[in-house]
């Protein structure tokens, strides 16, 4: 009975924390700033989206499915991964927005984003996890853009999401070199026992740099008994190597 009545009560309450939120904030492209809309059509089609079918199969890297240089010397405990697009505008700046100026609403559009490059893995999964905010990180911002992916990538999929990792106090990686992050990322997330996880678990993150952050996710929920974990995230910032 109360499932029921907060199956129904869920879309009204969404639907008008929307439409408050329209009233008081409009919206404007993330991309251009016109007004009325969260991602104009020309700055969707300026999305620099990932041919997921040409990607590098372990690490995601486009144009990789041949030979990837981003990954060829790395060793992941995440058996794949993928990024729905490249950390270039206007994509960039629609994770930024989200992220760091609170704008939320691209939530919707950045999980969208998310489930169309998980593609049949969303057939795969039992759960979703989101990679966890720094406690200083979520302090400053006051949410956690990762849980708040994976629960909105839940909403469009079906697949369910858990929240099963804590972040361990450490540095906010954007203070870091390339070369400092994967140590910083390597002890920065823990499990939350006693929960129980499934064995083929998704793990999101809004952007994939060094994947470290990604490996430090999967290495906490392998050791808790997944049997399988598969990294997807919203951008990739290419250039570097894993
Ligand atoms: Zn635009
Ligand atoms: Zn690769």
């Amino acid at each position: 009975m109360f499932a029921a009545a907060r199956d129904i009560a869920l879309p009204v309450v969404r639907a008008l924390g929307s439409a408050l939120a329209d009233a008081l904030w409009p919206a404007r492209c993330a991309g251009c700033d016109l007004p009325g809309t969260l991602l104009c059509p020309a700055c969707r089609r300026d999305l620099a989206l990932v041919d997921q079918s040409e990607a590098c199969p372990r690490c995601g890297a486009p144009d990789g499915l041949h030979g990837c240089a981003e990954c060829c010397r790395s060793e992941f405990t995440f058996a794949s991964a993928r990024c729905a697009g490249i950390l270039e505008w206007p994509l960039s700046r629609m994770v930024t927005l989200h992220k760091d100026a609170a704008e939320l609403r691209l939530t919707a559009l950045l999980a969208r984003l998310l489930a169309d490059a998980a593609g049949e893995w969303c057939d795969w999964a039992q759960a979703v996890v989101g990679v966890p905010a720094s406690p200083g990180a979520f302090a400053r911002r006051g949410f956690d853009h990762g849980a708040l992916l994976a629960a909105e990538f839940a909403h469009v999929t079906g697949v369910p999401a858990l929240e099963v990792l804590r972040a361990l106090p450490r540095r906010d990686q954007r203070q870091l070199s390339r070369e400092s992050r994967g140590t910083n990322a390597g002890a920065s997330i823990g499990y939350l026992r006693p929960t129980p996880v499934p064995s083929r678990i998704l793990v999101l993150d809004d952007v994939m740099t060094t994947g470290a952050t990604m490996e430090a996710a999967a290495c906490a929920l392998m050791s808790a008994g997944a049997g399988e974990v598969r990294g997807l995230a919203v951008a990739r910032a290419c250039g570097g190597r894993l």
